[in-house]
């Protein structure tokens, strides 16, 4: 389970927020999970909570804000959401090659005090 390794990264920086601002509990962390990142948020979730244990983590909460699939049609010029990944325009049924969203993994914030 490959979300385990991203959670632990994602709680080290956590902690080391907490550390440089001399912080003694972590509230919550926002992940900014792409549609196409292959990390199941469920599976976030649950790693969360076996990362966090004994941690100033412990019994913090994950946010996760999923972005979908975006990618760009150079035909219409205009941006769409895709659905089904394959990257076709609604309007035009161009297949884009450009992808502008939806594999992004970022820990967004966190939150401490
Ligand atoms: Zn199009």
């Amino acid at each position: 389970m490959h979300e385990l390794g991203i959670i632990q990264s994602a709680v080290g920086m956590a902690l080391e927020t907490a550390n440089t601002r001399g912080a003694t509990r972590i509230h919550a962390l926002r992940m900014r999970v792409g549609a196409l990142s292959g990390v199941v948020p469920d599976a976030l979730t649950f790693a969360f909570e076996v990362a966090t244990q004994g941690t100033l983590a412990e019994g913090a909460k994950l946010e996760i804000e999923t972005i979908p699939a975006t990618c760009w049609c150079a035909a219409c010029q205009r941006e769409f959401t895709s659905e089904d990944f394959l990257g076709e325009c609604p309007a035009c049924h161009a297949i884009s090659n450009e992808l502008r969203r939806g594999r992004e993994l970022d820990l967004v914030s966190v939150e401490v005090s």
